[in-house]
């Protein structure tokens, strides 16, 4: 079944944007839950906005925002709420969630981040991508950036070496169909270094 995309293009947005509002990078953080969603949001704002922790049940229950600067550049975060944990949002519940998230993101994301950790990508992961495909829209997944959690269980390796020579066939799935941008975040690094944009 193919659905209206529900995100606006963020190049159809760059003209209507207001001076020096084009400037500011709006992104939405989905993926399941524990994959390191809200750390991943703190990261990139340099704070503890989002709540993160390993709890059982979830810990985002709605989706929040949060405004900071990366390389000099204003950022805006979306944290989703664990919208895509099978059974925790009946239809309409995930459609008003998608709605609100898209929303806090006006005028449109840049980019849709689909957070996944390290050697860890499992049929949940896989049953996240699929739903997120459904639910943002085709047009969505060209926005797609596959951000890996927990970069420090490379062991100094290569994400990229670890990519494309993953064994997991989801992975692989997933790599060629949104993987043309990927990098991965150590969040619990001090400072700034787990914000290295570097996939390697
Ligand atoms: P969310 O449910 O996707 O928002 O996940 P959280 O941000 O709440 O993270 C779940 C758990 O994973 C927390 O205990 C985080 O501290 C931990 N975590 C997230 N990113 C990393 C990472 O890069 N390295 C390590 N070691 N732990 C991480
Ligand atoms: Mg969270």
């Amino acid at each position: 079944m193919s659905r209206e995309p529900l995100l606006k293009t963020s190049e159809a947005d760059e003209d209507s944007v207001g001076e020096g509002e084009d400037r500011e990078l709006r992104i939405i953080l989905v993926g399941k839950t524990g994959c390191g969603k809200s750390a991943t949001g703190n990261t990139i704002l340099g704070r503890k906005e989002f709540v993160s922790a390993l709890r059982p049940g979830t810990t985002t229950v709605t989706c929040q925002r949060g405004q900071g600067t990366w390389n000099g550049r204003t950022v805006l975060v979306v944290d989703t709420a664990d919208i895509l944990s099978s059974g925790a949002f009946s239809d309409e519940e995930l459609a008003a969630e998608i709605i609100r998230c898209i929303e806090l993101s006006r005028p449109g994301p840049h980019a849709l981040v689909f957070v996944t950790q390290v050697g860890r990508f499992t049929a949940e992961d896989e049953a996240a991508a699929k739903q997120v495909q459904d639910v943002f829209g085709l047009e969505a997944t060209k926005h797609m950036v596959v951000l890996f959690t927990r970069k420090e269980d490379l062991g100094g390796g290569s994400l990229r070496d670890y990519v494309g020579w993953s064994e997991n066939k989801a992975v692989k799935e997933l790599m060629g169909k949104w993987g043309r941008r990927f990098c991965a975040f150590n969040n619990r690094a001090e400072g700034k270094r787990g914000r290295s944009r570097s996939p390697s």
